[in-house]
């Protein structure tokens, strides 16, 4: 294809000397030809588009603020316009008019075209016109409101609900929009995201994941730990879905081929909820999950999340000490917030101060300070980390102190620190048993001597399904089960290991006695009951099945 530069030659409107030149200070300066060449008053604006507009056969348009449709412009993302350098003109059925300077980009018109789900038809209009007019309108464009109402989806087509993910016909629900507390004129897609978080929420679930294929979308949802098929979408709605999202987490939605993480805010059956939503590129698509941190009601009882009664005493009586180090171990997911939270709730009175910093505020509790950590990616000197937030933590002469995660050394230090200067601390650390803790810790570069002198109490857990009430998880009951939906579990429980790290313990400890030493100890001599006997009790009890103690990785 000829280019606009040659065919303005041919025509006779500008010299080949001046093309040269032109070109060579593009080479330097990187600045589009058509720029200089207009810049430098090589040749006219009016007569570089005119003569663009009849060489791609596409009309030229003359923008004029009191001709603009200034609705439709506020349905269309900033960054799409600021991206491409057009201006949506007009609407005609399902076809959108658009006016650019630069109607070359092969991309622009399958972007606009797959994010708005209209034919495109393309306008040549003047640099200098397009650009007035973004400027006078720039501060009145919308984000939120962009693609409410332009994709057009077929809900009854997309929400088309996998039956076997149910396991009964008559739990899958219609799609209704009475049900929802969106507004009659909110767009298919903005429904249909509310439907699915308004359902995972009201499921229980933890995570939703939208996962592409090549000619559909899966939504699955994750309930008491597994994975459930919910919904199949069609693949036409994919990138509405993914915009959606993205304008919600305040992303860049142009952005495909990076992994980009948001947050955003959700009322759900009254209660205010928080959701973190990773995309990550795949072939076919941007995958992502959004991870629901429904803020439970709290304080839970130790007889809540699964404690015996001995548990339950070691705790309360390492709780009444005035200083010291608690920790809470087990991997992603085993539930060591919610023991965190029962802890608190158990000494949380008003002559007290509570202060806690924490990853992702996951429970609300009256009376105590909650300080949520924060990463400025820009930058980094002003982020609040754990370490940062427990130096000005400590400024506030809290008496507890609950720091989400032990991960560093430095955190580490300051929390052992902490724990010696008239501070009870609690936390978590990764390790996978109580007694791995000493290693985790000395790993951190804590000496025994401090461990020893630090720490008062150590609980490892897990999480498992607890068996079903009404069915008693038997293979035959539970077919006709609508308690556990024919699952046979019902709800979790914590699987636990308490370690009261007493004067002999400490003594061990400060000696240097090696962990499986310890264990050995604590068996022969305590009968202590480790992760597996405590499982093991609650099988023999009936709450959970043998296939949950064979879950267990230790
Ligand atoms: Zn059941």
């Amino acid at each position: 294809m000829k280019k606009i530069e040659d065919y303005l030659v041919e025509q006779g409107l500008i010299s080949s000397s001046r093309l040269n030149w032109a070109k060579v200070k593009q080479n330097e300066t990187g600045i589009p030809l058509y720029r200089i060449l207009i810049e430098e008053g090589i040749v006219s604006e009016e007569v570089y588009f005119k003569n663009l507009s009849s060489m791609f056969s596409k009309d030229f348009i003359n923008l004029d603020m009191a001709n603009l449709n200034r609705e439709l412009i506020e349905l269309f993302p900033a960054q799409l316009m600021e991206k491409y350098n057009f201006i949506p003109i007009e609407r005609v059925l399902d076809t959108v008019k658009i006016a650019t300077f630069e109607p070359f980009n092969i991309y622009m018109v399958q972007e606009i075209e797959e994010l708005t789900g209209y034919k495109v038809e393309i306008f040549i209009c003047n640099i200098t016109d397009l650009l007035n007019i973004k400027k006078a309108l720039g501060i009145t464009i919308k984000e939120d409101l962009a693609l409410k109402t332009l994709k057009k989806i077929d809900l009854e087509s997309v929400a088309e609900k996998v039956k076997e993910g149910y396991g009964n016909d008559d739990v899958i629900e219609e799609v209704d929009l009475e049900d929802y507390d969106v507004e009659s004129s909110d767009a298919p897609v903005v429904v249909l995201v509310n439907k699915l978080i308004y359902d995972a929420v009201k499921e229980g679930a933890t995570d939703i994941h939208i996962e592409c294929f090549e000619k559909k979308l899966n939504v699955r949802y994750r309930i008491d730990g597994s994975l459930k098929k919910v919904m199949v979408i069609e693949k036409n709605a994919q990138e509405a879905i993914i915009s959606r999202l993205k304008i919600i987490s305040d992303l860049d939605i142009t952005e495909r081929f990076i992994p980009q993480e948001g947050r955003f805010k959700m009322k759900v059956m009254d209660t205010q909820i928080d959701f973190r939503v990773t995309f990550l590129p795949s072939m076919f698509g941007q995958n992502l999950s959004i991870r629901i941190f429904n803020k439970k009601k709290t304080p839970l009882a130790f007889d809540d999340i699964g404690m015996s009664d001995y548990q339950k005493n070691i705790c309360a009586e390492a709780l009444k000490k005035k200083y010291g180090l608690i920790l809470v171990v087990g991997p992603t997911g085993s539930g060591k917030t919610t023991t965190l939270y029962t802890m608190l709730g158990h000494i949380n009175k008003e002559d007290i101060k509570v202060i806690t910093i924490e990853d992702t505020v996951e429970y609300r509790m009256d009376g105590i300070h909650q300080i949520p950590v924060r990463v400025n990616r820009e930058d980094p000197s002003k982020s609040l980390t754990f370490a940062t937030g427990l130096k000005a933590i400590l400024r506030q002469d809290p008496n507890v102190i609950m720091i989400g995660e032990i991960r560093d050394e430095e955190t580490a230090k300051i929390a052992i620190n902490a724990a010696l200067t008239g501070h009870l601390v609690l936390s978590t650390i990764h390790a996978n048993t109580s007694i791995n803790v000493l290693s985790r810790l000395k790993h951190l570069g804590v000496s025994k001597e401090l461990i020893s002198d630090a720490l008062e109490l150590v609980v490892a857990q897990r999480l498992v399904r607890k068996t079903c009430k009404e069915c008693q998880g038997d293979v035959e009951e539970k077919k006709s089960c609508h308690f556990c939906k024919s699952t046979g579990v019902n709800g979790r429980i914590g699987v636990f290991e308490v370690l009261q790290v007493d004067k002999t313990i400490k003594g061990k400890i400060a000696d240097d006695v090696p962990g499986v030493h310890l264990y050995n100890y604590l068996r022969e001599e305590r009968d202590w009951k480790d992760l597996l006997q405590d499982a093991t009790n609650k099988k023999n009890n009936g709450v959970i099945g043998q296939e949950e103690v064979d879950s267990l990785t230790i």
